[in-house]
């Protein structure tokens, strides 16, 4: 668990809250967020019927669904990666 993806993720989860969050990282996150929801390591905390609210990543430890708002994070089984497009600003560092 790094520092960075810890402060990014929280960051960006709570401004997707009150619609802050920028639309790329919005759209990463609803794309990995899929992945993680059908994966075998992923431990979730449901509220009502299949409504996930949090969890964690058994192999990396991070919280969910905060992780899946950490632009430069990567799945441990690289079941999703961060992209490599230099030309694209928000996978820059
Ligand atoms: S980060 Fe990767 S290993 Fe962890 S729950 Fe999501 S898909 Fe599974």
């Amino acid at each position: 668990m790094v520092f960075k993806h810890l402060r990014d993720g929280w960051l960006n989860y709570l401004k997707s809250l009150f619609n802050h969050v920028d639309e790329d990282v919005k759209a990463e996150a609803e794309r990995r967020g899929k992945i993680c929801v059908n994966c075998r390591q992923i431990h979730l905390s449901y509220v009502g019927k299949n409504l996930p609210i949090r969890g964690f990543c058994k192999l990396c430890k991070c919280a969910f669904p905060a992780m899946l708002f950490a632009p430069k994070k990567e799945c441990p089984l690289k079941k999703w990666r961060i992209k490599k497009d230099e030309d694209d600003d928000f996978y820059k560092d």
